[in-house]
């Protein structure tokens, strides 16, 4: 019998029973997958089987996936590598993007927070808005960029497009066929940060050239996860000083924490339909019961395609601090946006992005579930809820 409710799968996923086991076992001995000897030989194999369990989620081919230690790094890797190009990114990206990118041009999104396509379009048909890093004209210029087929472009610089496939506050999903299409039709390089649409959507790597995952995300443990490459034949690399990952990401492999994420991998491929449906199916519950017990409730991205775990929505009047300590003190986790913000006063800047007043922004709370969540949990938080509600109206 579970006593508190996790209602906060976006910020961590807890560990799967396949995740925690293939964890365990690969603790049991030492495993450095560079060494030539029999243990060094079982590294290897561990990670070879978890590459190809991390590759099927997505799509692609095991050669494609690079490990690193989680979705931070996979967007640092790719966005610092391209930091002497022009950038183009959404305006609702986790700050793991947006950080990463100081200067990067940004595009704006609609109220329901998907990407307006129209604007994209303009944006790259017009001159970079910002002036080149070193001054001087143009920009710097990859030198493995020459090498592929979308260099430089009818003379103009090389660009980098980098759009989440779904937004760790909203759930919204982004057209990203559409945006994939686009970057193709204009020559450029296509990032796409799918750290919380793995294991909740399926994902299929045609047009991304770079795609960042995260193993806590998806049941498996912290400190692990990957850069899967598409086809474009750039591989970006952040840290050097040794072979591992076909010398694109430097360091001893963390085999234990991967072994786990390929067990997640694997689990979460085989659930994920009927999880889905059967988590669309709580939401609709907590959502429509919500409204019900509070009109004014504003759920976000209501209209847009959502991950089927995630259900954003404020509370106008309240304070989502205030509301999270009262959740917290009834044995409910959950969060008021990006884990990464909170702790901070500062409204979320998705929301802001979407053109929501600060006192929406600041009253907004988000729920989200994953595979250990039950429907006593989302009548645990009704009843809970209502309780909090009846205080607010007094
Ligand atoms: N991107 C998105 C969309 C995320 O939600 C997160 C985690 N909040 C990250 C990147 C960073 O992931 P990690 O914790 O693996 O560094």
């Amino acid at each position: 019998m579970k006593s508190a409710v996790y209602l906060d799968y976006n910020a961590t996923a807890p560990l799967r029973p396949e995740a925690r086991e293939a964890i365990l076992a690969a603790l049991k001995t030492p495993l450095n997958a560079s060494s030539i000897h029999s243990f060094g030989r079982a590294g290897r194999k561990t990670l070879e089987e978890a590459r190809a369990k991390v590759a099927a989620l997505v799509g692609a081919a095991p050669s494609q996936v690079i490990f690193n230690s989680g979705a931070t790094e996979g967007n640092n890797t790719v966005l610092k590598y391209f930091s002497n190009e022009r950038i183009l990114v959404s305006a609702i990206e986790h700050p793991s993007v947006l950080e990463s990118a100081p200067r990067a041009e940004k595009i704006p999104v609609t109220e329901d927070g998907i990407i307006d396509l129209d604007a994209l379009e303009k944006i790259l048909t017009s001159p970079p808005t910002l002036p080149s890093p070193q001054g001087g004209e143009g920009y710097g210029g990859l030198t493995s960029v020459s090498e592929t087929s979308r260099s430089w472009v009818g003379g103009k610089p090389q660009t980098l497009l980098s759009v989440m496939l779904a937004n760790n506050e909203t759930g919204a999903i982004q057209p990203i066929e559409k945006i994939s299409e686009i970057a193709k039709r204009h020559g450029i390089f296509f990032h796409c940060d799918a750290a919380q649409a793995a294991s909740k959507i399926a994902i299929d790597m045609t047009g991304i050239d770079f795609l960042t995952l995260s193993a806590h995300k998806i049941g498996g443990p912290q400190g692990a996860g990957a850069l899967v490459m598409g086809l474009c034949g750039i591989t970006p690399t952040l840290i050097d000083g040794g072979g591992q990952e076909k010398k694109a990401r430097a360091g001893t492999e963390n085999v234990a924490a991967i072994a786990g994420f390929g067990a997640a991998a694997e689990a979460a491929r085989r659930d994920l339909a009927q999880e889905a449906k059967r988590q669309e199916g709580l939401r609709s519950l907590l959502e429509s019961e919500l409204c019900k017990l509070n009109n004014s409730i504003i759920v976000h991205s209501k209209a847009a395609p959502r991950l089927p775990n995630t259900s954003m929505f404020s509370i106008p009047g309240a304070k989502a601090e205030t509301l999270l300590m009262a959740f917290d003190l009834e044995g409910i986790a959950l969060s008021n946006g990006s884990a990464c913000s909170s702790g901070t006063v500062r409204a979320s800047h998705v929301l802001k992005a979407m053109g929501c007043n600060d006192d929406l922004a600041s009253s907004a709370l988000r729920v989200s579930m994953g595979w250990d969540t039950t429907e006593g949990d989302i009548e645990k938080f009704l009843e809970t809820f209502k309780k909090i509600n009846a205080r607010l109206n007094k």
